[in-house]
């Protein structure tokens, strides 16, 4: 099936007088007839469900439908984009291992791999998006167990060149993990360049209505464990947590790395989606495609506006053809990236806080990729314990706006714009 198709129809097909839309499975455990039954669940030996903490039918049918939309063999919800961040890398990653990372990622991810995963003793190098070969490679050690990095980067707003980060990872003999949640698979579909994980914050475009906090794991069963056995010893020897079943061999280069995070990571750490979550992602992502088109003609338009106004001084988005990230972003995203736009004003930090101040229909929000245009001064909110030095170093100067460009009129938009900037 085409993507459009996927996005109404995947993942779900219900039989003769079943429910036409996905049904919310509100229920935490799960009833069998004999203890016989339920020990095959636990033995991995037969699928089922028998606790909503490890796994839930409706979550699975969504995550069926993030598979096929992606390309992929295996998929899993999480509780947030966060989650599925740590879960990719802590199922391949521990003590004494490290990550090399793309430096141009969202902030909770920074904090996750750089504090908290460090302080769980696994280290990590970042290296610029623009990094050559010679760099990249060098950023590898012999411990080094994933790749990182964001198919368009926010706040950056950077383009991943993932054929080239799969190649170095590769080389290197790991898999390269890409969170594609701005492009959403819609816009790239990672593994069709090399990428072997896919991970997504489902709370932007995927749910698309500020409804609902998720994530999604999507594995495309290309990277082949049991090639690499001494490093992933976690999928390539026996678990004694399973009754010492070597999920490479049991469940194939498809089906390992979701079976051990679902029965190892989402046991021990709790970090599902709610079934009713699931069921609002499921309603986003019926629409995604038709909104995704959208949101990237707004963002386009809104870019270009912006880009010609004498009192903006830049913007970043890469469908413009001044940006850097233009050539990448044509061969990525060939038919559009998303609707996030950033943009610095000539008049400086306060300009900024004025034209925030005066817009009408964007609201200000620490939150993007939302049916209802809303934008951001990271300096003075998400990153306000910087000061304008470190601002600059970080990416995000004390002058930047981010505006998420939502499904509203572009006429009006533009019109609420260009208000805006007049009070600047
Ligand atoms: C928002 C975001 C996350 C974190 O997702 P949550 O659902 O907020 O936990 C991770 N990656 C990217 C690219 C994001 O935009």
């Amino acid at each position: 099936m085409k993507t459009n198709t996927i996005c109404v129809q995947g993942g779900y097909t219900p039989g003769n007088g079943e429910p036409r839309q996905v049904p919310i499975i509100q229920s935490t455990t799960f009833k069998y007839d004999t203890s016989e039954d339920m020990g095959k669940l636990f033995d991995l030996e037969a699928s089922g469900y028998f606790y909503t903490r490890l796994q839930n039918p409706t979550n699975d049918y969504v995550a069926a439908k993030i598979a096929e939309l992606e390309g992929g063999t295996a998929a899993m919800l999480t509780s947030s984009g966060q989650a599925a961040n740590f879960f990719a890398l802590f199922n391949i990653c521990e003590c004494g291992d490290h990550i090399v990372s793309s430096s141009s990622i969202y902030g909770g991810t920074f904090n996750l791999i750089a504090v908290t995963m460090k302080r769980m003793g696994i280290d990590v190098t970042f290296v610029s998006p623009t990094a050559g070969d010679d760099e990249l490679n060098a950023a590898f050690r012999p411990n080094t167990k994933a790749m990182f990095g964001e198919t368009i980067a926010n706040p950056a707003l950077t383009v991943l060149d993932i054929e080239r980060f799969a190649r170095a990872a590769h080389a290197h003999g790991v898999p390269l993990i890409v969170d594609n949640t701005f492009a959403t698979p819609v816009g790239c579909r990672p593994f069709e360049w090399g990428a072997d994980i896919v991970t997504h914050s489902t709370t932007k475009y995927m749910d698309g209505h500020g409804a609902g906090v998720g994530g999604a794991i999507v594995d495309s069963g290309h990277f082949d464990w049991m090639a690499h056995a001494d490093k992933y010893p976690g999928l390539t020897t026996p678990d004694e947590s399973y009754h010492g079943i070597t999920y490479a061999e049991r469940f194939g280069n498809g089906g390992a790395f979701i079976t051990k995070c679902t029965s190892q990571l989402m046991r021990d750490l709790g970090s599902i989606q709610s079934p009713q979550n699931a069921f609002l992602l499921n309603l986003g992502l019926e629409s995604l495609h038709v909104r995704m088109k959208r949101h990237c003609e707004n963002g386009q338009a809104v870019a270009k506006y912006l880009h010609d106004h004498p009192k903006v001084a830049y913007v970043n988005y890469c469908g413009l053809p001044d940006d850097p990230y233009h050539e990448l972003a044509t061969k990525y995203l060939p038919n559009g990236s998303c609707g996030v736009v950033s943009f610095g004003l000539k008049g400086g930090r306060a300009a900024a806080s004025t034209f925030m101040k005066s817009l009408k229909l964007a609201a200000i929000e620490t939150h993007v990729a939302d049916a209802r245009t809303c934008c951001l001064n990271p300096a003075s909110s998400t990153h306000r314990q910087m000061n304008d030095e470190q601002l600059k170093e970080a990416g995000v100067p004390a002058e930047l706006v981010r505006i998420s460009v939502g499904l509203e009129d572009i006429e009006d938009l533009i019109a609420d714009l260009s208000q805006a900037l007049g009070q600047c």
